[in-house]
Order: C-alpha cells, then structure tokens, then sequence
C-alpha cells in the first residue's frame, strides 16, 4: 500500500471528487493543498470547510504548481492540456484521478470491480448490472460516475462481494494501474473530443478499461464506429486466461450472448455442459424493450455471468429493474401525441439510438454541442421526422444538417436560450405533431446553456407538457 504519510499531494480542483479526496489524504497523514481555478461562493464555502481542518486551498489559481507537489490528484474533468499538468510533467510528477486514488489506496482489497464504459447506456447497463447481481444474492452496490463516490465505496463501512462500476473516459484517462476483474465497452461514438483532443486519444483513454481485466473483455460486435470495441479488447494486455466476449442483438456466435427469437442466450458462459447456449431472459423482460436497451442488458449480462451468476439471476435481475428518470420516459399523451422525455440523450449517438426507436417524431433538440457534427444523425434519422424545434446555444449547427439533409422537413429555430424556451419549443411541437406522433425530447447535446443539467432541462419538458394536458382541460 501507498503511504501518504508526509507527502505533498496537491488536490486538483474542489467539488464532489476533490472535497473527499482532500480529506481522505489529509486524514492519512498527507500534507494537502487544493487547487482550484474558481473563487465563486460555493468554492468559498468548500475551502473554508478544508481550511477549519488544516488544508491548504489555493482559490483562482489551478494551474500553477504548489512547491514541493510530490503528486497531484485530479478532478476527472480537468483537461490533459491544462498548463498545471504540463507543469507536473515537467516536474515528473505523477497525475492520479479520483479512481486510481480509489484504487490505490482499497480498490483490489475491497472487492472485484466490473466495470463499465462507453459512449452512451454506461448508467442503465451499470444498473441493470447491480440489479442482477443482487438478484444472485450478492452484496454490491452501483459505483462510480453514476454520482457515488468509488473512495466511499472502496474505504466505507459496507462490505461488497463485487462492485458495478460505472467510469467515465475521462476518469479512465486519470486511472493507469486500475485492473478490473472483467470489463464491457458498450458502444465508442465521438462525444467530448474537445476534452481528449481526438477521436483516437478518446478510444485509448475508453481502452484502458480492459487493460489487466482477468476473466473477461466484453465488447460490442455489432459496433459499426472505428475502432470498434472488439480493436480495443485485441490491443489490450490482459492476463492469462482472459478471454474476450462478445454481445450481439442477432443470432450469438460461441464466445457471444446474443437474441434468438426474443430471448436472450449466453453461448460464452455455458452453465450445463450437454447445451451449448443458456437461456437467460426474454425481451419482454428489458424495460424499455428498445433495440439500445436490449444491448445494454446483454452486456450487463455478461459481466454478471463472467463472475459467475446463475441465468436466472439475470431474468429475476432485468425484471426487477427500472429505468433512472430522463431515459426515454413517457411523460403524457396529449391529442394523440406522445410526449417522450430522453433529455440524457446528451449527444448525437444517444440521440440516434432514440430517434431509431420511433415512426414518426418531432424532435426538440439543441444545447451545447461539444464540437460534435449533426450530419449522420439527421442523415440516418430524415425519414422518422415530422419536424423539428431547436433551441439552445449550438442549434445552428443542427439547423444546417437538417438543410442539408432533410430540406423537407419543416424546422422552427427558436433562436432562445432561456429557460423559458422550452415551454415554446413544446408548444411548437404541438403545433407541428399529428396523431400517431411522437414528441421526443432528444437534444444530442449538453444542457448546460441553458439549465443546470440534464435532469432539469427534462423536468422543463415534463412541466410543459403538463401544461399543454391541463389546458386542453
Ligand atoms: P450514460 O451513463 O452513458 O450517459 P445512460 O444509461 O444514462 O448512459 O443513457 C443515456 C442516453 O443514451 C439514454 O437516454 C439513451 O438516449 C441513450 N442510450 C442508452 N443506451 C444506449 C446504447 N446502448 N446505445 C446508444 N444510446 C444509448
């Protein structure tokens, strides 16, 4: 184990990683100073609540380099081109995330992580993982970005038998030694590529899952993006015995879980040895039942069966889980048109995925786009569009994909970004929807422009809806 006692550890950035990081290796004898690049009430309050304990906090500057650092621990968004890495590099010292620190200091003693990343479906399939897992009466608990701390996880009170990890790119740029016990790469669409730099240094960073993963690699064979999940598995170095083991929504090769008329088998974890697939769960039993969603409970299958659980786990466990809010909820139907929340389509991929699951939509969309193009998307998903509401800072961007590749399609540009725009943006989609339609709230960008986050910029939605259904009387 790594002793802190002594040591100058500089905390990168306060908030919900660097406040418990900071107290953690204050309280293991670590000599801490936190970093931060803004000064705004609420760093105020974060840093007072340090300083009572006798931590340094450095407020307005994040980029300069405390004397005598021996190693920094990161935020996980905190960008790679930061000038205070530089200065670390420059320096030779070592850059940890929050994970890796989770790792380091419990994390193999702890207990087995499965983890789990990818550009989209990282929650549910996270969830769903933990669901089936309790189903097999394991003690476990879902972890990670999905909001619970991997530091509460690995040094609290609770014991686990296993964990279900959810890790973010970014986190898993920040975590090099992390070795998981079995990991799944759902799916590898550009998103965030103005943090990583590129396409190529976000599928490395997702890669790392795999690296040291002891039982098995868990990919996405119908994955069509290059690199595909199955090239990261093969460039990984994994330990003896480690085999790689595909998802599929056809018909599984060996090696493969996968969907055979409506049921979902295993052909990789075979548990009577006269079969040579398993029966694990009906498509029924995945809510919602949509072609994404069937692959997330597969992959999460996967990992829970690469640990051992029996296949009627995986059904008692699918069957008991439920969707998290802002997921392609179904709000109201109003006239005859659904109206369908999935604000956590957060980019263009996620958004895809939703847009397959209806006939004919009219779509709101619009926010921050995070250097992301809209062509493929409008290009794959013209046909399914009555219309379209855009709002938000980067709607021009969509506005012109759809000129490009659906000139046909009526188009409202809200040109708002208030909060007040979506109470506008559902009244237009009102106006433009026929019976049979489907409204759906699919934005393909961050909410940040415009709302706190995700959850509120559905919750505006929902309350518009609401509103919409209480008029009508
Ligand atoms: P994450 O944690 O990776 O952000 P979530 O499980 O919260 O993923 O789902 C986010 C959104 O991504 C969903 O609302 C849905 O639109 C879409 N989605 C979920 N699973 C998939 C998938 N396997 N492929 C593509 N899109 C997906």
């Amino acid at each position: 184990p790594f002793d802190f006692q002594g040591k100058h550890v500089t905390v990168a950035g306060l908030g919900v990683s660097g406040v418990p990081a900071a107290k953690v290796l204050h309280g293991l004898g670590a000599t801490v100073t936190v970093v931060n690049d803004g000064a705004d009430e609420r760093a105020r309050a974060q840093a007072a609540e340090l300083e009572a304990l006798g931590i340094t906090v450095r407020l307005g500057d994040g980029d300069t380099l405390p004397e005598g650092t021996e190693l920094i621990v990161t935020a996980p968004g905190w960008k790679p081109d930061k000038p205070l890495f530089a200065a670390a590099e420059q320096a030779g010292v070592p850059v940890w995330g929050d994970v890796e620190l989770a790792w380091r200091l419990r994390g193999p003693d702890a207990a087995p992580w499965l983890a789990v990343t990818g550009t989209n479906g990282k929650t549910t399939t996270v969830q769903m993982l933990a669901s089936i897992l309790k189903a097999a009466g394991l003690r476990t608990a879902a972890v990670g970005n999905i909001g619970v701390s991997l530091l509460d996880a690995v040094l609290g009170e609770e014991r686990y038998d296993v964990l279900a990890v959810e890790l973010s790119s970014y986190q898993l740029h920040w975590a090099p030694s992390l070795r998981a016990h079995s990991a799944a790469v759902l799916n590898l669409a550009p998103d965030h590529l103005d943090w990583h730099g590129s396409m190529e240094a976000y599928a490395a960073d997702k890669g790392r899952i795999y690296e040291g993963n002891r039982v098995a690699c868990v990919y996405n064979v119908d994955a069509t993006d290059k690199p595909s999940t199955e090239d990261l598995v093969r460039e990984a170095d994994v330990e003896e015995g480690c085999r790689a083991v595909g998802f599929t929504l056809g018909t599984p090769a060996p090696s493969q879980l996968g969907v055979v008329e409506g049921i979902l088998v295993d052909r990789a974890f075979v548990e009577n040895r006269q079969k040579n697939a398993q029966e694990l769960a009906e498509v029924a039993d995945v809510d919602p039942p949509a072609p994404h969603n069937i692959a997330n409970a597969l992959a999460a299958a996967a990992l829970a069966r690469a640990y051992g659980v029996p296949a009627r786990a995986v059904r008692d466990g699918l069957r008991a889980f439920t969707p998290d809010a802002h997921r392609i909820a179904h709000v109201a139907d109003v006239d005859g048109v659904a109206y369908v929340d999935d604000s956590k389509a957060t980019n263009t991929h996620a958004a895809e995925a939703s847009l397959a699951a209806y006939e004919s939509i009219v779509w709101i969309a619009g926010g921050l786009a995070k250097g992301a193009a809209f062509d493929e998307l409008v290009a794959k998903s013209a046909k399914r569009l009555r219309g379209a509401v855009l709002i938000g800072a980067d709607r021009a961007l969509i506005r012109e994909a759809l000129a490009r590749h659906a000139p046909e399609v009526p188009v409202v540009d809200l040109d708002r970004t208030d909060t007040g725009a979506m109470r506008a943006a559902v009244r237009e989609a009102r106006r433009l929807a026929r019976p049979g339609d489907t409204v759906l709230l699919a934005p393909a960008c961050a909410s940040m422009d415009m709302f706190v986050n995700y959850n509120k910029r559905g919750d505006a939605f929902a309350d518009a809806v609401r509103e919409l259904g209480s008029a009508e009387g």
